[in-house]
């Protein structure tokens, strides 16, 4: 039987064989999207075990975060950039699920983002997200979740452009800066919880930050944020 089994995977594999996404190998088993050398190659950060890490410096003196992450280096030109295009652009779904997955990995293995109770896509436009198709920061989520058994919730924080009275109301404030706003439309749905912010890219911090202070006016929240990438600003 297992015999069997292994001749009929070979014959799949055969007629479907499996390419490494980063650069085109053939590889052999079918839950591994990269190669090893490629998995190799990915600039890891190791910033979640660390406490004053430069991801949690963005929000210094903005937003009141218990910890704060990015897995990766965006290296413009280099196999990251490569993938995190595939799944925005090229609607590569499950390579946004493998690298959640080995975000989720990094998480599990540090103390500082234990207790985490649920995982928060940063919300896209609701147009953008319909002519995509998805939201990528909720595919990462979704690879984050399998492995660290905690549930995404993605209807709860929604994300809407500013009408016109609001676009002055908030120029005067000097909020011109931050893409949108973001509402809470089921606030005893989140409260008390510990919220784990999830987003593709960090680079000023500026979106995540209004998305985080509309989750913290929620009773009893805590915040972490968690990012694919890190980019140079
Ligand atoms: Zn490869």
């Amino acid at each position: 039987m297992q015999a069997l089994k292994k001749i009929i995977q070979n014959t799949i594999h055969l007629f479907y064989p499996h390419i490494c996404t980063g650069c085109g190998s053939d590889i052999l088993s079918k839950e591994n999207l990269l190669c090893a050398r490629c998995l190799n190659d990915l600039p890891v950060t190791g910033f979640a075990v660390h406490p004053n890490n430069p991801v949690e410096e963005i929000f210094w003196g903005r937003i009141n975060l218990k910890a704060a992450h990015s897995e990766f280096y965006f290296d413009k030109d280099a196999l990251i950039q490569h993938l995190v295009h595939q799944l925005k652009y090229k609607s590569n779904q499950s390579i946004g699920v493998y690298l959640g997955e080995l975000m989720g990995k990094t998480l599990l293995n540090s103390k500082r983002f234990e207790n985490i109770d649920a995982l928060i896509p940063l919300p896209l436009y609701a147009e953008k997200e319909r002519k995509r198709g998805y939201n990528q920061a909720a595919i990462i989520c979704n690879g984050m979740s399998q492995i660290m058994n905690i549930p995404v919730i993605t209807t709860k924080l929604q994300r809407q452009r500013y009408t016109e009275t609001q676009t002055k109301k908030h120029r005067a404030e000097r909020w011109e800066n931050v893409e949108g706003s973001f509402k809470v439309n089921d606030a005893d749905a989140l409260k008390g919880k510990h919220l784990l912010l999830v987003d593709d890219v960090v680079t000023t911090g500026a979106t995540l930050e209004a998305a985080g202070m509309v989750l913290l006016k929620v009773p009893d929240v805590s915040l972490s944020i968690a990012t694919l990438t890190l980019a140079s600003k």
